[in-house]
């Protein structure tokens, strides 16, 4: 994180706009989320701050099982996490191998997150989103359900390595049984799983057997609520305050915080990159 002096949270620092355009002048921060701080305040919470612009809908009690600000980064954060992400001469963010069994997996000492969810539930979409400030590394998005039959694996730089999951529940209980519970109970370098669920239809029975897998384990992870573009404000509304009560009374190694994320208007993705930075050791 930030030096203690910088660190501001979210609501402060949106009311010190100098604050904003300092972070958007220096050479720290790229050009490509130097214009994104330039973005209207508004615009900007809801490309940074998605769940946090959904409270802004929800009446006083409504607030109080919701976990909005447990992880809380500034804009400096966001941007030093952006650029861990970002693709240079010395960062090189590459596509490693796949392998279909654990023993084949690459050996890679650096820290672990790993991507889980169902057959479309926007996972190839959303690493490619993560993964957008490194254009030439190619993630397959499909068009057909089920396509990830391999765990692909992506290093970052020096820091950490990502690896997308073969989808579950479509034609899949096999793949995922053998490799994805295997890979989640032996992993050693495995620090956070990140389990997809779909904003428009929510929590499915074949979500609850990756949660109560991670229950299982007792794996450290985190929920994710993808195409949160196709939701309309109510409905996302509903949605995080039932996942939330999920997770609040059932789950016991899940963060409570949840993240929605858009791959197409990118909402979220910044503030998921800086929570992969953060708990892959890269922004201490
Ligand atoms: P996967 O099977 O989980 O890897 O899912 P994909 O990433 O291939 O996405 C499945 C379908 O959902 C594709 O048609 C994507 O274009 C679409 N999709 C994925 N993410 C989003 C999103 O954030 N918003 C919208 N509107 N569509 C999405």
């Amino acid at each position: 994180m930030a030096a203690p002096g910088l660190r501001l949270g979210a609501e402060r620092l949106f009311e010190m706009p100098a604050v904003l355009e300092r972070l958007s002048r220096s050479n720290s921060t790229s050009q490509a989320f130097a214009e994104v701080l330039r973005l209207p305040k508004q615009q900007l919470r809801k490309l940074l701050y998605p769940l946090q612009e959904v409270e802004r809908f929800l009446a006083p009690d409504g607030r109080q099982d919701l976990h909005l600000r447990i992880f809380d980064p500034s804009p400096e954060d966001i941007a030093r996490a952006d650029n861990v992400f970002m693709a240079t001469e010395r960062n090189r963010i590459d596509y490693v191998s796949s392998a279909v069994r654990i023993d084949h997996a690459p050996d890679l000492p650096r820290p672990e997150v790993c991507f889980i969810g169902r057959s479309n539930v926007g996972k190839s979409s959303l690493i490619k989103a993560l993964f957008s400030l490194a254009p030439e590394v190619e993630v397959r998005v499909s068009k057909k359900p089920g396509h990830t039959k391999k765990m692909n694996f992506f290093k970052v730089g020096k820091h950490f390595t990502v690896v997308d999951m073969p989808g579950y529940g479509y034609k899949a209980p096999e793949d995922f049984v053998d490799m994805v519970e295997t890979y989640l109970k032996e992993r050693r370098n495995l620090k956070r799983t990140f389990l997809l669920v779909d904003s428009v239809v929510g929590i499915q029975k074949t979500d609850n057997i990756a949660i109560e897998m991670c229950e299982e384990f007792a794996l450290p992870y985190v929920i994710v609520l993808t195409k949160i573009d196709k939701c309309s404000k109510g409905h996302l509304l509903k949605q995080v305050l039932q996942i939330q009560k999920f997770v609040n009374r059932k789950t016991q190694g899940c963060f409570p915080q949840l993240f929605p994320v858009s791959a197409v208007t990118f909402s979220g993705i910044h503030l998921l990159r800086c929570f992969i930075a953060s708990v892959t050791g890269n922004l201490d």
